[in-house]
Parts: C-alpha cells; structure tokens; sequence
C-alpha cells in the first residue's frame, strides 16, 4: 500500500455514464467498473473520504430522449433513473471488494437505496463509507455535473475530481489538433470567458463561487486517482 500522506481528506469524484461503457455501446462494462471501484477503494483504505456522482449518459440522456420526440421532463426522469442504476452497480462493485458503499439518492426510492440527506451522507463520510450520489439534483433540465457541483458543495469538499476520456482542458481539441495546447491550471473565469467546455455554466458557477478547486484528469491512467489525493499536479486544476 502506498504510504504517503493524502492531501485531500473528503473529495467528491464526478464519473460520467460514458465512463463506465467502456467498449461497449450501451450499458455497463463490468471490466471498467471493477477497475474504477479498486482505485476508489484504494484512497478510501488511504483515509480519503470519498463522495461519488455517476452520470447516466452509458444509458439515456434527457436531451437525447426529447430529440426523440419525447416530453424532456420525462426524458430527464428517465436519465435520472439511470444514474441510479449505475450508482447501485458502483455499489455492488466496491462492495464485492469488500468496501463500504452507500447509494443515496434525491430522489425517493427506499426499496433500492436510501434517500439523499446530507447530514446522513456526511456521517457515512466520516465513517469511512464510500457514498454515491444518484438521481442528480432530482430536478429536471439539470445535469450531473450540476449534482456533483451541489453535492461537493453540501458535504465541504476539499477537491472536485471529473474523471474524463482527456488527461485535461486543452486550448483546442487534441484528437484534432496536434499542437493543442494543455492547461496545468485556469481560473472559473478563463474557463467562463474563453468557453473551455469544461463543464456546464451551473456547474461551473457553483464551484467558483464556493472556491471548490476542480481537477479535470484521465480516468484510464491507473494510479491517477490515488496521486492525485496524494497531491500531485495531474490534469488540469482550475480554481478561483
Ligand atoms: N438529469 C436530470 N437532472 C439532474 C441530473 C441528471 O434530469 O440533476 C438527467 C438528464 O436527463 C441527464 C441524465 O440525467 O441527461 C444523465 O445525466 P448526465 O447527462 O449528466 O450524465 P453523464 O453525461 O455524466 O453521463
């Protein structure tokens, strides 16, 4: 086990639906949830509170639903509830590693997980439970960067983590260009003003004016996590 001291205590890591496809078109690749649940549970063991927001983009999206011809409240409803679906597989993934795992969700369904209440979620922290928040905001025309921007927030994160297919913000795109240039660091305002598609504007706005410090990183580079709550200069940090 790796020995050196953490600098975060409590992180909130933001995965996206994407992350979890894999090779795959739709759903769940089984290999990729394994990999990720191991690195959780890794800074977990190291003392790192970890607080967790899946996106459900790996099944539906609101928006893409609505292009379909569908009502978008009901479109959203459904993206919720896919974020529920991959919170409880996440669950199922550490808790076959032998972590601690809650799901909680904002919105109710007690059969499948606890709903989300923040002093009980900040409890599961400090003993040690890997928390997931599911159902986003539990509002409609919000995403899950939005959630995990709240939720960071709400239980004083020290550091917002988006685990991405890009090891950071970049000037332009890279697969595009090969001189694209990587950020080390960017204020909310550079990330504001120069429209770095970083995360969505609600999103964005609720960490610069929390000062939560936002660290965009490659979730395929294994190891990353861990470094990264280690303090390492990985990615791209953007602060206020
Ligand atoms: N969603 C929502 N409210 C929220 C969070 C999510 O309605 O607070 C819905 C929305 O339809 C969204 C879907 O859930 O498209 C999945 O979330 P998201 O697109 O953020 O997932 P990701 O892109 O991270 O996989």
């Amino acid at each position: 086990m790796n020995a050196k001291p953490l600098k975060y205590k409590r992180i909130l890591l933001k995965l996206s639906g994407e992350a979890l496809l894999g090779k795959l078109d739709y759903g769940i690749d089984p290999e990729v949830l394994q990999r990720l649940a191991r690195e959780i549970q890794e800074i977990s063991r190291a003392g790192c509170q970890v607080g967790v927001v899946i996106g459900g983009g790996n099944i539906f999206r609101g928006a893409g639903l609505a292009a379909a011809g569908m009502d978008r409240v009901t479109g959203d409803h459904m993206g919720m509830l896919a974020t529920v679906m991959n919170a409880l597989a996440m669950q199922d993934a550490l808790e076959k590693l032998g972590a601690y795992a809650r799901v909680m969700s904002a919105l109710k369904i007690n059969e499948v997980c606890e709903d989300f209440i923040r002093r009980r979620a900040i409890r599961h922290l400090e003993k040690g439970r890997i928390t997931i928040f599911a159902a986003g905001t539990g509002n409609p025309f919000f995403t899950t960067d939005s959630a995990a921007a709240l939720r960071a927030v709400e239980i004083g994160a020290e550091l917002m983590l988006k685990a991405t297919k890009v090891d950071g913000v970049y000037d332009s795109d890279p697969k595009k260009n090969p001189e694209a240039k990587r950020y080390a660091r960017l204020s909310y305002e550079d990330v504001i003003t120069r429209d770095l598609r970083v995360m969505d504007t609600a999103a964005i706005a609720l960490c610069r004016d929390y000062a939560i410090p936002l660290r965009i990183y490659d979730m395929a580079q294994p190891g990353d996590l861990m470094r990264i709550v280690q303090g390492e200069d990985i990615g791209t940090l953007v602060h206020t």
